[in-house]
């Protein structure tokens, strides 16, 4: 009789990785020279993609590894997406802020998927990738993304444009809204003549 269980099986192996990575996530966070918030999440979003590729059916390694299979990646995490995207039939298609729940789908914002491409992109070189056979980086990627960001801008009814940076001058801060300021001051201009008399 053979207690020990044979690692033969791939379920098993990738639960010896993700508790390896866990230690070692675990580990690194306690130290005093701890990583930046950026760090850790590159080195997390690097790990999520080496746990795809390994799931992956069939098998795909990173050197093999294309735009297209990133696509496929991006649309696989939209499961996990918490941003609410109307279709076009939804009477809230444009609108920022719903006034009232409706079935269109959860998806990955933009944003946040724009942020993972660039950690993703920075960790396959960091891990000896070549720039130019980068699939982060790929055109396809890059034509994805903005589809992505003028259709929810459009789905959302908010605007991704970015921030002149050519532009030195910034616009004055919005002024601070004075009404409960100015409340007080009633009030307490009231209380001052309440004890005047
Ligand atoms: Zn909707």
């Amino acid at each position: 009789m053979d207690s020990v269980p044979e690692p033969d099986s791939s379920n098993s192996e990738n639960m010896t990785s993700i508790t390896t990575i866990n230690t070692n996530i675990s580990a690194l966070a306690s130290s005093p020279s701890t990583p930046s918030r950026y760090e850790n999440q590159k080195r997390r979003d690097w790990n999520t993609f080496g746990q795809y590729l390994k799931n992956h059916r069939p098998p795909l390694a990173l050197s093999r590894c294309s735009g297209a299979h990133v696509l496929e990646f991006l649309r696989y995490l939209d499961q996990f997406g918490k941003t609410k995207v109307h279709t076009q039939i939804c009477p809230f298609f444009g609108h920022p802020n719903p006034p009232a729940p409706c079935p269109c789908p959860l998806r990955q914002a933009w944003g946040s998927l724009d942020a993972l491409i660039g950690r993703l992109r920075a960790a396959f070189e960091e891990h000896g990738g070549k720039p130019e056979a980068n699939p982060f980086g790929a055109r396809a990627v890059r034509l994805f993304l903005r589809e992505v960001r003028d259709l929810q801008a459009k789905a959302r009814g908010i605007s991704y444009e970015k921030k002149k940076r050519k532009r030195p001058q910034q616009p004055p801060p919005f002024p601070v809204p004075t009404g409960a300021s100015s409340n007080t001051t009633l009030s307490s201009s009231l209380h001052c003549s309440s004890i005047n008399r």
